[in-house]
């Protein structure tokens, strides 16, 4: 067993290291400025083919697996939390859930330019009814008129929908049919009428990469675009959460680093009673009990990312790995605003910008308390959470 990175994946991490410096946080800043989109600098990363390593060459692709996925959304977060909605919607639901489920026609025609950051992507489950009962829940239908769908309803906090050039989204094609009723579909919202999307007010997160309630109201979908047969829509989505949930366990382990490092660094630098703070037993507890939630959340996150490398399911490693990642996270968040003081409230510290990234990433891809559901149902064998066989870079 060797738990060091090998010399391919330092260099990714180190090359993503880079452009995050370079590339997305003077983006990132002007953007939050402008409320602007950084369409050039997810352009930018795209070329770069940092969305593209779970992708085999064929379509842009660099074939380097999950594991890479998993310590480049780490990094893209660590250092610019905005851009790791990118590891999900430019890397992973959305191209990915094409690749896995699309006709060859589909790949051709939409993977590519997603994963190159030339379009951009989104993926559209959830409801107002609520996001932890997805199927249950879901009220958008889609009713066949000829060779094209229709579609009416609506969808909650939906991630770039306002900017959104090719999405995967999920509708009712037989009402009455429970989850069985669900039917994937690829949209493109620019192509016609009937498609709007109003961003949500979030307090504590982006101004830039927003979340959108989207409304369709007689939106026409070509028949060309339906992902998968009538009535799978349910286990695409599910299969594509599992992949989500290695981008966003990832991007939670990222968003904790990042707290240890700025927590570590006030600490030693903040004197209070002639003495840094760090030499106090208190804040040391603290750093302690971060850096072993952090390492421990690393140790499922590699896991995670091993196992998809195996090809085998991943329901179960996933499961733990979201949930632990959303403990360690939040930990870290709370731990470096005891340390910080006051100053965790002030804008020219990133805290509460750390915090609002992961109240966000907590509730993304499955609530805390699905997870634990999952695993506990599990763990007690009700219901084996690998049982699902999965898709995986099926060409
Ligand atoms: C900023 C942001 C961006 C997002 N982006 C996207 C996106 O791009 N695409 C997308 O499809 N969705 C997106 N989401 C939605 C996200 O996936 C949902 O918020 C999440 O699934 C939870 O759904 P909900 O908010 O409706 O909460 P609810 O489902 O109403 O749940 C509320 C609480 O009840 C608990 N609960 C619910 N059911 C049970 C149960 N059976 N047992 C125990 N507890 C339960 C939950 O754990 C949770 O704590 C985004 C959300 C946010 C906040």
């Amino acid at each position: 067993m060797d738990f060091t990175l090998p010399p391919d994946l330092i260099q990714v991490r180190d090359t993503v290291e880079r452009l995050m410096i370079d590339v997305a946080q003077p983006a990132a800043k002007a953007a939050e400025r402008e409320a602007r989109f950084p369409r050039e600098a997810i352009a930018r990363l795209g070329a770069e083919g940092v969305f593209g390593t779970a992708f085999p060459e064929a379509v842009g692709g660099s074939a380097q697996g999950f594991q890479s996925v998993g310590l480049i959304s780490e990094t893209v977060s660590r250092l610019e939390p905005g851009f790791g909605y990118c590891m999900n919607l430019q890397g992973m639901t959305c191209p990915l859930t094409i690749l896995n489920w699309g006709t060859d026609a589909q790949i051709r025609r939409f993977v590519p330019d997603l994963i190159a950051g030339r379009k951009i992507g989104m993926f559209a489950l959830t409801e107002p009814g609520g996001g932890s009962d997805p199927a249950g829940n879901m009220k958008t239908t889609a009713k066949k008129r000829g060779d094209r769908y229709v579609l009416n309803g609506s969808k909650m906090f939906i991630t770039f929908s306002d900017e959104c050039d090719t999405g995967v989204l999920f509708a009712k094609t037989d009402p009455a049919a429970g989850h069985r009723g669900v039917t994937a579909f690829v949209v493109e919202p620019k192509s016609g009428p009937g498609y709007r999307a109003d961003p949500v007010a979030m307090s504590g997160l982006s101004r830039a990469f927003r979340s959108c309630a989207v409304f369709l109201d007689d939106f026409e979908v070509p028949e060309e675009n339906r992902l998968g047969p009538e009535g799978e829509g349910f286990r695409i989505a599910m299969t594509a959460l599992e992949y989500g949930r290695l981008t966003v366990s990832a991007r939670l382990l990222g968003l904790a680093q990042a707290c240890l490092d700025a927590a570590s660094g006030y600490a030693r630098d903040r004197i209070i009673r002639g003495q840094p703070i760090g030499r106090t037993q208190s804040v040391q507890h603290l750093a302690a009990d971060m850096t072993v939630n952090v390492e421990a959340a690393r140790l499922l996150v590699r896991r995670l990312g091993w196992t998809m490398d195996r090809g085998g399911p991943a329901g179960r490693e996933a499961a733990q790995a979201k949930y632990f990642a959303s403990v360690a996270a939040r930990h870290a968040a709370g731990a470096a605003a005891e340390i910080f003081g006051g100053y965790a409230l002030a804008d020219e510290y990133p805290i509460r910008k750390f915090m609002g990234y992961i109240d966000m990433l907590n509730m993304g891809e499955g609530a805390p308390a699905v997870q634990r559901t999952l695993i506990a149902e599990d763990t007690l064998g009700y219901k084996d959470a690998n049982r699902h066989v999965p898709k995986r870079l099926s060409r």
